[in-house]
């Protein structure tokens, strides 16, 4: 993949997003980073991205709780660079409830910016990349879309519906120069992760060394959280001439989570 691409981040001025838009402005690539807010840090952000590896990074507001804006952010970007040709549906909540006493809300929310900011972003990128006659989406989906936890109804009922979303996406791409496959990350210490810790912290009443190991890391045989940087290296292995056989999977980057 020598030519120069257009990337469209979601939800990407944090974490694991964050370190996708730099691996993919290392690549040379055009980036867009988004959120839902609009403040001089975000901007600021995209210009570092862009200083630190020479290529065109800009940052363009939309929420991806709304459907309209989850389609327009890709419309900008096509308007910007010319092209969307790497779409990465990665933006993502968490809320933590048993079912009974889950807040109707919270549940709306998780869905809508987990799993059905990925069906917008997806139709349009789809029209985009058809055109142009190749592309990659990648969706960040979780070792929740694969497996369950308790009190994470929302959460893993939207990352089993990408994993689902991505094998239909790629059986209607098959015969085209596109390919879709979600990445499952087990934890990877991020400002998403670290929101959780104090709640859960109290819950079990444990200091956060506990917490880290025998909560989270609990089912993670590695005891080691993944990085952003591998979530990003594996984003820019999806996206190379290697992977164009490897459509409507999901890679797991779990430190054997899954395999358990
Ligand atoms: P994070 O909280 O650091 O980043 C989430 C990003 O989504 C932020 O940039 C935030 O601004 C953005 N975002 C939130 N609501 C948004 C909205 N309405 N519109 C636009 N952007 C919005 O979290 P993270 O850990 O980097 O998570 C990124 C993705 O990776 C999520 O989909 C998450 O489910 C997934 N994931 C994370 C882990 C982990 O351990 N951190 C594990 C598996 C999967």
């Amino acid at each position: 993949m020598k030519k120069v691409k257009t990337a469209v981040i979601t939800g990407s001025n944090s974490g694991i997003g964050l370190g996708i838009a730099h691996a993919l402005a290392a690549e040379g690539h055009n980036v867009v980073i988004n959120s839902f807010t609009e403040r001089d840090e975000d901007h600021a952000l995209a210009e570092e991205i862009s200083s630190k590896h020479g290529n065109r990074t800009v940052y363009v507001k939309a929420d991806m709780s709304k459907g309209d804006e989850c389609r327009s952010l890709v419309e900008k970007a096509a308007e910007e660079f010319g092209a969307v040709d790497i779409l990465v549906n990665n933006a993502g909540i968490q809320h933590v409830a048993a079912i009974e006493e889950f807040p109707v809300d919270a549940w709306d929310r998780v869905i809508a910016i987990n799993m059905n900011s990925a069906f917008h972003t997806t139709a349009v990128a789809l029209l985009i990349m058809r055109e142009n006659n190749w592309g990659r989406v990648v969706n960040i989906a979780s070792a929740h879309g694969l497996t369950a936890s308790p009190y994470k109804s929302a959460y893993v009922t939207a990352k089993h519906g990408v994993v689902g979303m991505t094998k239909v996406v790629a059986l209607e791409t098959a015969e085209d120069p596109i390919t879709c496959n979600a990445i499952c990350p087990g934890y990877v210490l991020t400002p998403l992760v670290e929101a959780q810790i104090p709640d859960t912290m109290e819950k079990y009443g444990m200091d956060r060394d506990t917490v880290v190991r025998e909560v989270l890391l609990e089912r993670q045989p590695s005891k080691q959280f993944a990085t952003v940087e591998q979530i990003g290296g594996t984003v820019v292995f999806l996206c190379s001439d290697h992977a164009a056989q490897i459509t409507g999977t999901t890679i797991s980057v779990d430190g054997g989570w899954t395999a358990l």
